[in-house]
């Protein structure tokens, strides 16, 4: 390994510390599959220290004016959007996702979560009520809006600087102070995006940054009594045990966990705009996304059509350097997740399901220049003749694989797409506009999309249901999150 390599170390208190408990972690670049820094792996001491911090810094960041809190939060996406291509590159080199989309997404989005929550924030104000009593008694009940105290903040691998900017945006503005624990597979953005706060005038306790595995990082965090409220994106099984302790300390938590979500065409459909629109919802991110459309529910009727139309938007798909412009699909984030979505599709091949002939990848990994030859790459992979309530089907493989599955009709559509663990989103095509609200009303899901995917208003909520998740936010419910109410009656006849 190479001596020179830079260590990503805890942030605490305003401070770098310069040892932790628990060693160091390796970090992959998954395009070529060589170690391109350390970082730091953290246990309960640090955890504890970054809690106590957090409390520290609680009083005086929360006794700010909400504008001061936003101009921060302002003075922050000034500086990040004058270092897009600096953090587009750290992304990339960390997640593998192709440098244009780190550019056009991941940064600008980053940005513009922290100059929304700080608008959101400068414009929202309390509630107050004007009650009679009896005879002449007048009550005025003013609803107040106070931070919870001290958040964890825990983050997924997939989109490490968009989705903890939608935490920690909204945390801090309602007054909240906080101790990020990013993906130990991605920590480089968030570690950067804590410096930029810190010089945008973020008090020293009010952000902390621990780093590291979940069991030992994350836990101690989120058990620690310390902390107050818990928002958490991840994995299902992950965010049980955050539920669990959420629940055995009384913390409040917002839980938006995975998917298996449903694009559902139906014979009235724009087939072309259906067909491009599947296949971005199926393949942007290597398909690493938690809304990612991975099964394609397709009418019989146009069935034949349909398929080689999809498969030509796949089969333009450019897999490789995710540092080459002309790259759409970059690798997936480790040889074990790898492993995973292979073993996933080689065990639907052996129940039956065949590979779509009009697809071109016919291999499960491509051929690609030695610098990549030890990269996490996978090819993109649509497979047919498969069965709803098959594995493939029903869990989330979170990679570049898409089944496609034939329905007659609406209800077998909503039979199909619903009859999942899970409930995130799912997206309809059709030009049928009451066709589009009955689906729409029973897809058990949080968000629907008709005939269009991803598009996302900031002011909306966003979560899921069943084994997606629970909580929403987004907009106010961000807000209200990461807030509690308190309610003050006044008499004023007295
Ligand atoms: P993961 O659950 O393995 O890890 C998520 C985070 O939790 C990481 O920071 C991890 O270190 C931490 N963690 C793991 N175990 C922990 C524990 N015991 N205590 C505390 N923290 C712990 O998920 P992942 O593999 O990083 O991300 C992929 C998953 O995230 C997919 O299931 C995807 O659908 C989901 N996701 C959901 C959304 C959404 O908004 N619903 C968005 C993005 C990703």
């Amino acid at each position: 390994m190479d001596d020179d390599l830079q260590t990503i170390l805890p942030l605490i208190g305003g401070i770098r510390l310069a040892r932790t408990s628990g060693g160091v972690i390796e970090n992959t670049n998954p395009a070529t599959g060589e170690t391109i820094g350390l970082v730091a792996n953290c246990g309960a001491p640090e955890a504890n220290a970054a809690v106590a911090a957090a409390r520290d810094a609680l009083p005086a960041w929360s006794a700010l004016g909400s504008r001061q809190r936003a101009a921060v939060l302002e003075r922050s996406a000034a500086i990040l959007q004058d270092r897009t291509e600096e953090f587009a590159l750290a992304e990339t080199r960390d997640q593998g996702k192709p440098l244009t989309l780190s550019r056009t997404m991941d940064s600008p989005r980053a940005v513009e979560n922290l100059r929304f929550f700080a608008a959101a924030v400068r414009s929202h104000g309390d509630e107050s009520f004007l009650s009679e009593g009896p005879g002449s008694a007048r009550f005025t009940s003013l609803v107040r809006r106070e931070p919870v105290g001290v958040c964890a903040l825990i983050t997924p691998w997939n989109l490490p600087l968009y989705l903890l900017t939608w935490k920690l945006a909204p945390a801090l503005a309602m007054g909240n102070t906080v101790v990020c624990k990013p993906s130990e597979l991605t920590s480089t953005t968030a570690s950067l995006l804590a410096d930029v706060m810190h010089e945008a005038g973020a008090p020293a306790g009010v952000i902390n940054m621990i780093f590291g595995t979940g069991p030992e990082a994350g836990e101690p965090l989120i058990n620690h009594p310390g902390v107050d409220l818990i928002s958490f994106t991840g994995g299902t099984q992950t965010g049980e045990r955050i539920r669990r302790a959420a629940a055995a300390g009384n913390k409040k938590a917002s839980l938006e966990l995975g998917g298996k979500n449903a694009s559902v065409v139906f014979e009235s459909a724009d087939l072309e705009l259906a067909a491009k629109t599947c296949a971005r919802a199926a393949f942007l991110n290597q398909g690493e996304i938690c809304l990612a459309g991975s099964r394609v529910l397709v009418q019989s009727s146009i069935y034949d059509s349909f398929l080689p139309l999809f498969c030509k938007h796949i089969n333009d798909l450019r897999v490789g350097d995710p540092e080459d412009s002309a790259t759409t699909m970059g690798p997936v984030i480790s040889s074990d997740h790898r492993n995973k979505i292979e073993a996933a599709v080689s065990a639907a091949i052996n129940m039956g399901a065949k590979r779509a002939d009009d697809c071109d990848f016919n291999s499960l990994r491509p051929h690609l220049s030695l610098k990549h030859s030890e990269g996490f790459f996978i090819n993109p992979t649509v497979l047919v003749n498969s069965q709803p309530q098959w594995p493939i089907n029903q869990d989330e493989i979170f990679g570049p694989v898409v089944s496609v599955l034939k329905f007659d009709n609406e209800a077998e559509a909503i039979s199909i797409a619903n009859g999942v663990a899970y409930g995130l989103s799912a997206a309809v095509f059709t030009q049928d506009t009451s066709q589009a609200f009955r689906m729409a009303e029973q897809l058990k899901v949080g968000t629907v999309w008709v005939n269009t995917w991803l598009a996302r208003d900031l002011r909306v909520p966003f979560g899921g249901l069943k084994s997606s998740g629970s909580g929403r936010e987004g907009g106010r419910w961000s807000l209200d999150f990461f807030s509690e109410t308190k309610t003050i009656v006044m008499d004023h006849t007295q």
